[in-house]
């Protein structure tokens, strides 16, 4: 990048590299748990599911870009390798192996509060140390929080409505 550019951000960037490294992990892994969930779900309200998953999944995506911009700005390099996803990821990946609409809804939604809580502590870790990664991690964190409220509203009326059909 920019030798001004690197020369404001205020801490070690080498650490900011590996936080924005182990985030980026995380996008590619929940980016795939949602197409491939959306692909696999069963149940009622898979239709209306489905399409939301899709969107996240897009999401999820556009953010493994926004993250991978910002590391070769900082002059790093994302992950060459899927295999180091796993040993990187903060979040993990939670297997789809239940197509059950219900599970598929609590997996993702353990992700996103995943998701939520490492970029609100990236967002205080950094701080105004690199207003530029603060800046994107504000603007992923919206995101997370639009998913997991998203995917709990989907989750309550799923529950109302198999509470009711049970009645
Ligand atoms: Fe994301
Ligand atoms: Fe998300
Ligand atoms: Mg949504």
């Amino acid at each position: 990048m920019g030798t001004k550019g690197r020369e404001i951000v205020g801490m070690d960037v080498n650490h900011v590299l590996d936080l924005l490294n182990k985030a980026f992990a995380d996008e590619w892994l929940a980016y795939y748990q949602y197409w491939l969930g959306a692909k696999i779900i069963a149940g009622p309200m898979k239709d209306n599911v489905n399409t939301e998953l899709l969107q996240h999944a897009a999401d999820e995506l556009r953010h493994a870009d926004m993250v991978a911009n910002r590391i070769i700005q900082l002059g790093g390099t994302p992950l060459t390798n899927p295999q180091q996803w796993f040993k990187e990821t903060n979040c993990g990946y939670d297997e789809p192996t239940d197509p059950f609409v219900q599970r598929i809804l609590e997996q993702n939604i353990k992700g996103e509060q995943c998701a939520i809580s490492v970029y609100h502590k990236l967002i205080q870790e950094v701080g105004l140390k690199d207003p530029v990664t603060y800046n994107m991690a504000v603007q992923i964190l919206q995101d997370e929080v639009e998913h997991e409220e998203d995917l709990q509203a989907l989750l309550e009326d799923l529950t109302m409505m198999l509470s009711r059909t049970a009645r």
